[in-house]
Formats: C-alpha cells, sequence, structure tokens
C-alpha cells in the first residue's frame, strides 16, 4: 500500500471524530406517528398550482413545527402564490425576506428573539425559526448568507430549502439545481442544438455538511415520504444551532407532467437513486428509507428512463441523453465515498 494514501475506512472514521460539534446530542423529539396533514397553521387560500408539491412540504412543515413558530418566505413560488392580495393559507406569524436572505432573515429573527427573551420583554421560552427558499434563493443566490448563519452555532433556526429545480416563480428559467439537459425557458432545445443546459444538479446539503463542521443537522426529504420529513424536521428544529434540510418537490408547471403524477414522480427520484434520502445528525450520518434499501442491496434501483419520460422537460432526450444520465447517477452510486452524499471518489 502506498504511505501516502489514507485507507477509505480510517478516512471516514477521523472525519467523524473531528467534525462532531460539542455537546451534540441527538434531538430527543415525540415522533409523529400518522400524517394527518389537516393543520391550521397552513390551511386553505393559497394559489399555488394543482399538484404542487412545494406547497405540501410547507404544509408539512407547518403541521410538523407546531403554532409556537416563526416562518419566513424567500422569494419565489412558496412567496408569490402564498401571499396574493387579501389571501394567505399562513396561521402562524410569517413574513417576507428578500430572494437571497433566507439565512440572514433567520438569522436576524432568532437573534433578535434571544435579545427580547434575555431583557425580558418577552417570555423566555423555546420558538421555532424557519426559514424557507427555493432553489433560486437557497442553491444560488442566497447560498452566501445560508452558509454564513450555517456557522453562527448560538442561534436555533431551520433553513429549509424547497427544490422545484427552476426559478418557477419568474417562468421556469434554469437555476443551479436544474436538472442536466431539462428543457427549461432558458435551455429550450432546439434543432441544432439539442441539450442547452449542461451542468449537473448542485449537491446543496452536500455543501453545507461537510462545509459547516459546527452545524448539528442537515437532512434530505422528500414529500412522497411525508412521515419521515415531518420527523426530520422536527428533529432539525429541536437539535439546536442552525440547521439545514433540502428537499426535491416536483413541479407540474415546470417539469411539464400531469399533477396526478406528482406524488409517483417524488418516489421515482429516490427509487431511481437520483434524489437520495439521508440525513447527517451530531455528524453521524444516515441513509434512510428506499435510500438505505438501495445502499445495503435490498433493492434495485429503477432505471433513470421510468423517472426522465414521464416529464416533459425531457422530452426531447434521445436513447444517448438517457444512457449519459443513468451514467451519472451510476457513477455517483458506484464511485463516490457515501452514494449521493460526498462526491469524493473511493480511489482517493
Ligand atoms: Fe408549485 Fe411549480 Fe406551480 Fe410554483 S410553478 S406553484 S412550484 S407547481
Ligand atoms: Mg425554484
Amino acid at each position: 500500500m502506498n504511505a501516502s494514501i489514507i485507507p477509505h475506512a480510517r478516512l471516514h472514521v477521523t472525519a467523524a471524530i473531528s467534525m462532531v460539534p460539542t455537546s451534540c446530542k441527538p434531538a430527543s423529539v415525540t415522533l409523529i406517528e400518522q400524517v394527518n396533514v389537516r393543520t391550521i397553521n397552513y390551511t386553505a387560500g393559497h394559489r399555488t398550482c394543482q399538484g404542487c408539491e412545494s406547497a405540501q412540504i410547507m404544509k408539512l412543515m407547518a403541521k410538523a413545527a407546531g403554532p409556537r413558530t416563526i416562518v419566513l418566505g424567500a422569494t419565489g413560488c412558496m412567496y408569490v402564490a402564498n401571499t396574493s392580495y387579501y389571501a394567505t393559507p399562513w396561521g402562524v406569524p410569517w413574513m417576507h425576506t428578500q430572494l437571497g436572505s433566507a439565512g440572514s432573515g433567520a438569522l436576524g429573527v432568532a437573534a433578535a428573539l434571544r435579545a427580547q427573551m434575555r431583557k425580558g420583554t418577552m417570555k423566555d421560552e423555546p420558538i421555532n425559526v424557519i426559514a424557507f427558499c427555493g432553489d433560486g434563493g437557497g442553491a444560488d443566490m442566497g447560498l452566501n448568507a445560508i452558509s454564513t448563519t450555517m456557522t453562527h452555532p448560538d442561534y436555533n433556526l431551520l433553513i429549509l430549502l424547497y427544490d422545484n429545480e427552476t426559478y418557477a416563480n419568474t417562468d421556469i428559467q434554469v437555476s443551479g439545481s436544474s436538472p442536466w439537459g431539462a428543457n427549461t425557458s432558458f435551455s429550450t432545445p432546439g434543432k441544432v442544438k439539442r441539450i442547452m443546459h449542461h451542468r449537473w444538479k448542485k449537491n446543496v446539503a452536500g455543501l453545507m455538511l461537510a462545509g459547516h463542521p459546527t452545524c448539528k443537522y442537515v437532512g434530505t426529504i422528500s414529500t412522497s415520504y411525508p412521515l419521515q420529513a415531518m420527523n426530520n424536521i422536527r428533529k432539525a428544529l429541536s437539535i439546536g444551532g442552525p440547521t439545514f434540510i433540502h428537499c426535491l418537490n416536483p413541479c407540474p408547471k415546470g417539469w411539464d407532467f400531469d399533477p396526478v403524477l406528482s406524488f409517483e414522480l417524488g418516489e421515482l427520484a429516490v427509487n431511481t437513486g437520483i434524489w437520495p434520502l439521508y440525513e447527517v445528525e451530531c455528524c453521524k450520518l444516515t441513509l434512510y428509507g428506499k435510500t438505505e434499501a438501495i445502499a445495503k442491496g435490498r433493492m434495485k434501483r429503477l432505471p433513470v428512463r421510468d423517472y426522465l419520460l414521464k416529464q416533459g422537460r425531457f422530452a426531447h432526450f434521445t436513447d444517448e441523453d438517457i444512457a449519459f444520465f443513468q451514467s451519472k447517477v451510476d457513477e455517483m452510486w458506484e464511485k463516490w465515498l457515501v452514494p449521493g452524499v460526498i462526491p469524493l471518489h473511493k480511489e482517493i
């Protein structure tokens, strides 16, 4: 063995030990046992598209967090469609924050609550602070503010990135989170050039967990697995410090599919291995649900073709394009240090 090469297993253990935030204990929470998404915290009154899974995660999030919660919404679909003139579904205090400000907005609110409780001008009690942002606001424009917020361990807050894989609110422009080759209003396939979007989707949750060693909770969720999603949100809100959750949300308008398929597409994203489900709590990584079954060999990944061809945004794909997409997902599962999480190749 070449002495300069760190064995794979040792690299993993060393990283885990050195990164554990001081005084991090896994969250102790009452887990939700049934999905009953009726809640007065997020109710009728929004104007999102039929089959919108981004609205679904808002509802699950509001239910999981409960009434002692303040929500901040960065500009995006869930701001615009949720607060149209004189209509809102929010039953908890809610405020708009600018497109790139989910991180700084949440940090400011958490700091203000802390200051008021310290001065005795309000009761000292746990209040959840959640800022949500879309992929435009979280994976692109607001990444800086979220990253800075993740380095402030003294403030309790959750950033929830709902990812519909485009700037959907302003007419489906490509974002850093859009999948390779997708047809968006900035990457429309033409006769001469079929594939106009050549970048691979940004790994935002991986970025958060690898880059912010004092952050106690980072996770990925899907609205097609709602019970797990709600419980992950509860854990993130209870563990202390700034936390981050990335949720994939099928979007009938932007992805161009029949709204009845929303739930199925969320499942297919997981079952094809495109969207791995995991959580990192006190630096302990757990793959969960179907992702764990795939990783442990109990289940075979479905071909990406099953997912791609149900969506109009990939209707221009040839067999060659699908094969390329499949090869990239295979690479993620076969070559990455941790499938779907850490993109370092195992050989190093
Ligand atoms: Fe939801 Fe997509 Fe419609 Fe936005 S464009 S409201 S994310 S379905
Ligand atoms: Mg978006």
